[in-house]
């Protein structure tokens, strides 16, 4: 595995940073395979709880899993692990990012 990328299966931030991710396709035609009760009413969205993908098993930061993984919206099969969105989700759970110097600020801090 390359060390610059983060593990998704020790981390499921980006499955848990806003009640408007992941988006389905405005058609849903990627949310097939995906269980109705897991979808929104009225907008192409997955139903999440606090920010959180209902469809999100296991505690962010420790082994997690998608439980639709096969059939997951496209929205988070292009999700790219280790860009920038990527970065940012960890970041708000206290994740470092990967790959990238800590800012002078975050050195500060560990003192
Ligand atoms: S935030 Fe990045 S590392 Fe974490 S699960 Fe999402 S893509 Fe993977
Ligand atoms: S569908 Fe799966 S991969 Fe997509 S946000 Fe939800 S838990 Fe994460």
């Amino acid at each position: 595995m390359n060390e610059s990328i983060p593990d998704c299966r020790k981390c499921g931030a980006c499955c848990s940073m806003r009640w408007s991710w992941p988006v389905l396709r405005r058609d849903r035609s990627d949310a097939a395979g995906i269980p109705r009760w897991m979808q929104c009413d009225g907008l192409p969205l997955m139903r999440t709880n606090n920010g959180r993908c209902v469809a999100l098993a296991g505690k962010v930061g420790s082994p997690v899993e998608c439980s639709i993984y096969v059939d997951r919206p496209a929205a988070c099969r292009a999700f790219v692990p280790g860009g920038m969105l990527c970065l940012e989700a960890r970041k708000k759970f206290g994740m470092q990012e990967c790959g990238m110097k800590p800012s002078e600020e975050e050195m500060e801090n560990q003192h």
